[in-house]
């Protein structure tokens, strides 16, 4: 049976926004379709924030109030629970990056561990999320993962990531609340890959509690996930795995090529395509081992998502498959999907707006240099605008 078509709907993709809301969406999309106009915004809010100019009600009102849920979980619920209300779930993201002492590591734990009690509490939030680097020092993971000797400080250092993650997932077995572990850089990979393997040893006893997250920008991963997926089935444990392309590509090469390794970044954009279609692939044909989310705003990736699970008779709403975008971005195929009855969850981010200003940079750079998104984005407002004043 062939998929239908179903993110063409406007109606049901921009439903949650106000006339307002979706002139603003207009109006920021437009403004981040241009490379020049980003590159200076990013520098001049940077500029801003350092000199401590009142920029910050501007930010708010602007990318920060699209891109983000509010400064704290609280200030989420709301959105939230319209959201919810449309059958699409939330997973609350505490955006905070590059803050490297232990005073935020243990911060941004207590923040997730608080996201799990909450999550436990409502069924909108089943789902929790958490990054390596937010746990610990990007040097002390790269250091470990190159099997360089750790000296005794580094050592007790390293124990306190570890029990960091320790405590997260346990409590995510407790509650039974799913937790994603968000992938960075590669050549800090390998240790969060081993630790997010020790914790699926650990708590992944039965359905999959603990998810690793595999770039299939990298041309590794499907061989990584194949060997795991081994170790999984020999020793009694299951995988979980979300799914996504990748979003460091540039840094990637860029080190690779200063440092002469070969990259390890798939050559072409259509060699990424493949390699996620094809793990999607495996993953959906392994379900009773491996459970899924896709975190993805590509449309193709959904539907063929969609007709394999068809085919392979999985139904729409099988806890271990679920589809996730980022808050701000392609609601027109979280919307969609959930009104038919998939799984869907989209990450919130939240924090202090000028604490996620790397994540917002991140965002209008990834609209701006993804062909097409914006572009998508903009025309898909466009329809949705016509269709209100008809
Ligand atoms: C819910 C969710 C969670 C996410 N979590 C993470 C995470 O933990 N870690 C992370 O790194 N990213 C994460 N991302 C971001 C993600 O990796 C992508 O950057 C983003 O989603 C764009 O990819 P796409 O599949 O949506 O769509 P597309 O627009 O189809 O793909 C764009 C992506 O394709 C790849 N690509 C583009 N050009 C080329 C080329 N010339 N050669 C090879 N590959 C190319 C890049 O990865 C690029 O980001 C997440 C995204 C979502 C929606």
């Amino acid at each position: 049976m062939a998929i239908s078509k179903i993110f063409e709907n406007t109606e049901v993709a921009f439903r949650l926004k106000s006339d307002s809301e979706l002139e603003r969406a207009y109006f920021l999309f437009k403004m981040i379709s241009h490379e020049p106009l980003v590159r200076i915004g990013t520098a001049a809010t940077n500029f801003a924030l350092k000199a401590r100019l009142p920029v910050e009600g501007l930010i708010r009102s602007t990318v920060f109030d699209h891109f983000c849920g509010g400064v704290n979980e609280e200030d989420c619920l709301p959105v939230i629970d319209r959201m919810y209300a449309k059958g699409v779930s939330s997973v609350l993201d505490y955006s905070v990056e590059g803050k490297e002492i232990e005073s935020h590591f243990d911060a941004a734990m207590e923040k997730t561990l608080k996201i799990i009690n909450f999550a436990d509490e409502k069924k909108s939030m089943p789902i929790a999320v958490f990054k390596p680097t937010g746990f610990g020092r990007f040097h002390l993971y790269q250091k470990k993962g190159e099997g360089k000797p750790f000296t005794p400080k580094e050592q007790e250092e390293w124990e306190r990531v570890v029990a960091r993650f320790d405590k997260v997932c346990k409590l995510a077995k407790e509650k039974d609340v799913e937790i994603l572990i968000d992938s960075e850089q590669s050549w800090m990979q390998d240790a969060a890959d081993d630790l997010c393997e020790a914790m699926m040893r650990k708590y992944n006893t039965g359905v999959p509690v603990v998810y690793n997250t595999l770039q299939l920008y990298r041309w590794d991963r499907l061989d990584y996930l194949k060997s795991l997926h081994k170790r999984a089935k020999k020793d009694g444990f299951t995988v979980g795995a979300k799914i996504v392309r990748g979003a460091y590509m540039e840094k990637e090469r860029e080190r690779a090529e200063e440092e002469g390794y070969e990259s390890p970044i798939c050559a072409t954009k259509e060699a990424t395509d493949l390699n996620f279609d094809e793990t999607l692939e495996y993953i959906l044909r392994n379900l009773d081992t491996i459970s899924l989310f896709i975190g993805t705003h590509n449309e193709q990736s959904c539907y063929l998502a969609m007709q394999l699970m068809a085919d392979l008779g999985i139904d729409k709403s099988d806890n271990r498959v679920w589809f996730g975008q980022l808050y701000g971005m392609s609601d027109h195929i979280s919307f969609n999907l959930a009104e038919h009855g998939y799984n869907v969850a989209k990450y919130v981010p939240f924090g202090p707006v000028k604490d996620v200003m790397p994540y917002l940079i991140r965002r209008a750079e990834e609209n701006t240099s993804v062909a097409g998104q914006t572009s998508r984005e903009l025309s898909l407002i466009k329809t949705e605008r016509k269709r209100r004043k008809l």
